[in-house]
């Protein structure tokens, strides 16, 4: 899978990006990141990125023509195709979530425009990027850190980059649910002691004391994450163990 990140900061990137997963996927070639500095798509001799914004305000705003120039120029290079998402990255976008990492993660190529000062021309949202995207309800200085946000739980997802070890088939949101609480060495730190069960070495009564401890964890962290669970998720065991945790009917 390729990324095509287009920045005024290019060298952010670059020592997350030569750690851990990250590292270990560009190096077995299943993932590769291109930077495209905005700035060597303007022609004015003070490499121009910004104006000020029409009918006043603060701050100063991206101009649309080097980001359509260089989304222009990746295209004509062969490296991104006419069909593949140009995503800019805004808190006014759609929520990342892991769906979305999924849904993104079924492309092979990726652009992602980072907007920096009071935000990116709107026309750039209407005309140039294919979707809008948002990594949460808050203001970042920069799309920089929402693109390393993405590439990370995108790569992730693909074939051969996280080892069976770390498998993300269990991790949180992937299953819909919190993940069950997770445990090491020693059994007992400072007079709190590992959940018996875990030391039974029954594998399926440690398999339905995991599902019952995620079902609690998001029933009180993520109550929100129950409703959107698709039909059939919840067995009927399930359904007892969360009406339990509800309590008492009112009838
Ligand atoms: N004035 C804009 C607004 O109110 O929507 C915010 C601009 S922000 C200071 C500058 C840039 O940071 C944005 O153009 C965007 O690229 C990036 N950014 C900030 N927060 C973000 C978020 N939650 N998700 C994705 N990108 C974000």
């Amino acid at each position: 899978m390729r990324f095509h990140v287009l920045t005024l900061f290019p060298e952010m990137f670059a020592s997350y990006l030569c750690e851990g997963i990250l590292a270990r996927a560009k190096e077995g070639k299943l993932l590769s990141v291109n930077f495209h500095d905005i700035r060597d798509y303007t022609h004015d001799r003070h490499r121009t990125v910004d104006d000020y914004p029409y009918g006043g305000g603060p701050g100063m705003v991206m101009k649309a023509a080097p980001l359509f120039e260089a989304v222009e120029t990746i295209r004509d290079s062969g490296e991104l195709a006419g069909s593949s998402p140009v995503i800019l990255l805004t808190p006014q976008g759609r929520t990342f979530t892991q769906v979305v990492a999924e849904e993104l993660a079924s492309h092979s190529e990726i652009a992602l425009i980072c907007g920096r000062y009071e935000g990116v021309d709107e026309r750039v949202a209407d005309h140039l990027a294919t979707d809008s995207i948002s990594i949460g309800d808050y203001v970042l200085g920069g799309g920089e850190l929402a693109a390393m946000v993405i590439i990370e739980a995108v790569s992730r997802l693909l074939p051969g980059v996280v080892g069976s070890a770390e498998s993300p088939a269990n991790d949180s949101f992937t299953t819909g649910l919190l993940q069950h609480p997770i445990y090491t060495r020693p059994a007992s730190f400072r007079g709190r002691n590992v959940p018996e069960i875990l030391l039974s070495g029954h594998h399926a009564e440690i398999a339905r004391w995991q599902r019952r401890e995620s079902l609690r964890r998001t029933f009180l962290n993520r109550p929100d994450l129950l409703d959107r669970l698709p039909d059939g998720a919840l067995s009927e065991y399930d359904i007892r163990f969360l009406e339990e945790l509800s309590g008492p009917r009112n009838s």
